[in-house]
């Protein structure tokens, strides 16, 4: 995004070069580690709380049961897919696949109103490594400027204590993050089995797990912000989401700018000096390594530490807070809180009927399938008393955690269904299979073929509705 405005040109004309390259990268191409301070102040505090209530609900979710089942597992192995409690078939992939769409464009139009904010406040990324991993390395190696001193200081006693236990910690964490990771994919009861039964029945499951707890370790202890900025498809798609409506964390250049150290008793609006005092708080809080007064940038995740550092510094030199703020740049530029516009309310029509769809397909999913179809080779019958008899075979997916006993009924039109066999029974997640005859008198019947619209019944709810076709004779 590009800051337009005609009173900041001296601010515009700054070296922009900074957008070609990221933040974490030298010009030889080497990383650049980062050492964030550690945040402090209202906005981090409600994010701490945030953190713990989604990872309490991550580590808990396996557990969590709806009817039985767990309230989400993604078994890509088995392609067994459970969402809220509702198993999820290769069958119902067309629901998958809506949803999935549905998604996309909810998360594209979230974002292009409201920003990144998921990624500062709900990504599990961003919330392990600001919440778990970044608090055990202040709490073993201490805030910034101790780490930045400590990663210098030579090999020692001090040094090996700390940097062991810190990486023997993050793997334990990371080992502890595998299993919940892989509970979601397998199920806890699956995974409690493979570890109780041990390596020497499950050699893979171990090598998945070490597999996991390698990769995570890898992510938090060494790659951390870089899958932000080049992993993550989200982040990377953050140039074209945004524009300047969008609402973002920004810098108020026009009330910052002219930025200047602050001196005492000095007049700043006398000296043309704006609010911002240079004193670097915002960029030294940053997790990404990015100084939030060049305007937005790709690797902002709207963490609003810089926030939180630089309403600390407005309140210490009486200055009103919300030198950085969340806003959209219009707003800024435009010297205008922030409206909602006609676009933003449409968008925001559009996101809650997304939603609603979205609750809809995934909620009023049926809980049975069947394919009732006439049997290959086979005609009608003519049969006495003027009727006239299709045979079909017919197969139900039960999607339930319950055996399902079944009661067939036709919905339109004259004519009865006579089960071949036993009643019918889907055993719980299970398939049934078996013939019927439809008999329908031979007056009713004026063409060859006829729709029959049926429907399946559990006591007495309808559960699935279909419609099969009956062939008979046009003249009697
Ligand atoms: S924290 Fe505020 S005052 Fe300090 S440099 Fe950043 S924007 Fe300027
Ligand atoms: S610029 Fe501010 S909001 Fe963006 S990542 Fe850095 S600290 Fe977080």
């Amino acid at each position: 995004m590009v800051l337009e405005n005609k009173n900041t040109d001296l601010y515009l004309e700054e070296d922009q070069s900074y957008r070609d390259t990221i933040s974490t990268v030298d010009k030889e191409g080497k990383r650049i580690w980062l050492y964030p301070k550690n945040p402090k102040g209202k906005l981090t505090n409600y994010r701490k709380l945030l953190s713990v209530f989604f990872i309490a609900l991550m580590i808990a979710g396996p557990f969590i049961k709806i009817q039985g089942e767990p309230i989400l597992l993604l078994n890509i192995i088995e392609r067994k897919f459970i969402i809220f409690g509702k198993i999820f078939w290769p069958q119902d992939f067309h629901i998958f696949l809506l949803v999935m769409i549905a998604f996309v464009i909810f998360i594209g139009l979230f974002t292009v109103v409201y920003g990144r904010v998921f990624c500062g406040w709900v990504c599990p990324q961003t919330i392990f490594m600001e919440s778990v991993f970044r608090k055990i390395e202040y709490w073993i190696e201490g805030d910034w400027k101790a780490r930045i001193t400590l990663d210098k200081s030579s090999m020692n006693a001090n040094k090996i204590i700390k940097k062991t236990s810190k990486h023997l910690i993050f793997f334990g964490l990371s080992f502890i993050i595998a299993n919940i990771f892989l509970s979601y994919i397998l199920g806890v009861e699956k995974l409690t089995k493979l570890v109780v039964e041990g390596p020497s029945e499950h050699a893979g499951a171990l090598i998945a797990l070490l597999g996991f707890t390698a990769a995570f370790y890898g992510v938090y202890a060494r790659f951390r912000e870089q899958v932000c900025t080049t992993v993550c498809p989200y982040g990377r798609l953050q140039g074209v989401l945004l524009d300047k409506n969008s609402l973002v964390v920004i810098y108020d250049y026009i009330r910052g700018e002219t930025r200047g150290r602050l001196k005492p008793k000095e007049d700043r609006a006398a000296l043309g000096k704006g609010d911002c005092i240079s004193c670097h708080q915002c960029v030294d809080v940053c997790p990404m390594g990015i100084d939030i007064r060049n305007g937005t940038q790709l690797e902002c995740t709207n963490c609003t530490a810089c926030m939180d550092a630089c309403n600390h510094i407005m309140t210490s030199i009486g200055k009103p807070q919300g030198l950085i703020r969340i806003d959209s740049e219009a707003s800024v530029c435009e010297k205008k809180p922030f409206k909602f516009t006609p676009r933003i309310i449409a968008y925001t029509i559009v996101l809650m009927i997304l939603s609603s769809i979205i609750i809809s397909l995934l909620a009023f999913r049926s809980d049975i399938e069947t394919t009732m179809l006439r049997t290959p080779g086979v005609l009608f019958q003519r049969l006495p008393n003027n009727e006239i008899s299709n045979l079909y075979n017919i197969k139900m997916i039960n999607k339930t955690n319950r055996e399902i006993k079944i009661d067939i009924k036709i919905l339109s039109g004259k004519g009865k269904l006579k089960l071949i066999g036993n009643d019918l029974v889907i055993p719980s997640q299970g398939t049934a299979q078996t013939s019927a005859f439809i008999i329908l008198d031979k007056n009713d019947i004026n063409q060859f073929k006829t729709d029959i619209k049926l429907a399946a019944y559990e006591e007495s709810k309808e559960l699935d509705n279909f419609t099969t076709t009956f062939i008979g004779p046009i003249n009697n």
